[in-house]
């Protein structure tokens, strides 16, 4: 039996890049999968297929993260499916970056429903079922940004320093249930939002690496699935660097 056997696991964002490899990671623990994404159905259902393949049970679901009714409906919908929510990783995110002088308010706007709001309205849902079975593990993606700014990304890194202080609050809420409440925060991982840089700028980014190298969505993917494991029982409000050395 796998350590995750039994235990049913809520990724957003799981189409592709970092939440598609938590997906599979957390299947491959044994841990039946939902995931929702925003656009990218035939996306999400390959990485659903890809779950399956691992032995679980799996489920695509359509869902904006900054829309609350969709939000509970995809949570009541997991519970249907899989009969219960243990695990929550708020994975969904996006960009929409600028320098701040020429940013306009839709573009922080956007940034800060999808990366923040999302992450609460999940934390929201998700609570009530894992307090009722005194069992829980919820974990947030940050990043290096939310940690130590970044120029042209001041909504990105607002939401994702909103983010860290959102997970030490909800840790400390839900700590007398078993639930516990961390953040993981990438350095720069190899996926669609990255690939969309300047060469100069990936240059850059690389030549500020120890390691050497781009991080691997798996990189982060079993930095989560630690988390979610027994192993983490007494780590909660941590927030967990995985980015080569850069900081
Ligand atoms: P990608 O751009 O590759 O994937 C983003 C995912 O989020 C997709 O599955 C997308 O769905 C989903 N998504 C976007 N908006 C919404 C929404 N409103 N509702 C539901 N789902 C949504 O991102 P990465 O894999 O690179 O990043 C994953 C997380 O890690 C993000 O939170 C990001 O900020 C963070 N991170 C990434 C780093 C990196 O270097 N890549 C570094 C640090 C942090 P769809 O396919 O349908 O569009």
């Amino acid at each position: 039996m796998n350590e995750l056997t039994g235990k049913t696991a809520l990724v957003t964002g799981g189409s592709r890049g970092i939440g598609r490899a938590i997906c599979l990671e957390l299947a491959a623990r044994g841990a039946n999968v939902a995931l929702c994404y925003a656009g990218g159905e035939a996306a999400a259902a390959e990485t659903a297929r890809l779950c399956e393949e691992r032995g679980v049970k799996a489920l695509a679901i359509r869902c904006d993260v900054s829309d609350g009714a969709q939000v509970k409906a995809m949570v009541d919908e997991t519970v249907r499916a899989f009969g219960s929510l243990d695990i929550l990783v708020n994975n969904a995110g996006i960009t929409r970056d600028g320098l701040a002088v020429m940013m306009s308010e839709e573009n922080f706007d956007a940034v800060i429903a999808t990366n923040l709001r999302g992450a609460f309205l999940c934390m929201k849902a998700a609570a009530r079922p894992m307090m009722k079975k005194r069992w829980g593990r919820m974990v947030n993606l940050s990043s290096v940004v939310g940690l130590h700014g970044n120029a042209g990304q001041v909504n990105y890194a607002a939401s994702k320093a909103g983010v860290i202080g959102m997970t030490k609050s909800m840790a400390k809420e839900l700590a007398a249930r078993n639930v516990t409440v961390n953040a993981v925060a990438p350095g720069f991982i190899d996926t669609d939002m990255t690939a969309v840089l300047p060469e100069a700028a990936k240059a850059a980014l690389l030549g500020s690496i120890p390691l050497g190298r781009m991080g691997k969505p798996e990189d982060v993917a079993r930095a989560v699935a630690f988390l979610c494991s027994d192993d983490a029982a007494y780590i909660t409000g941590q927030v967990l660097s995985v980015d080569g050395g850069m900081n």
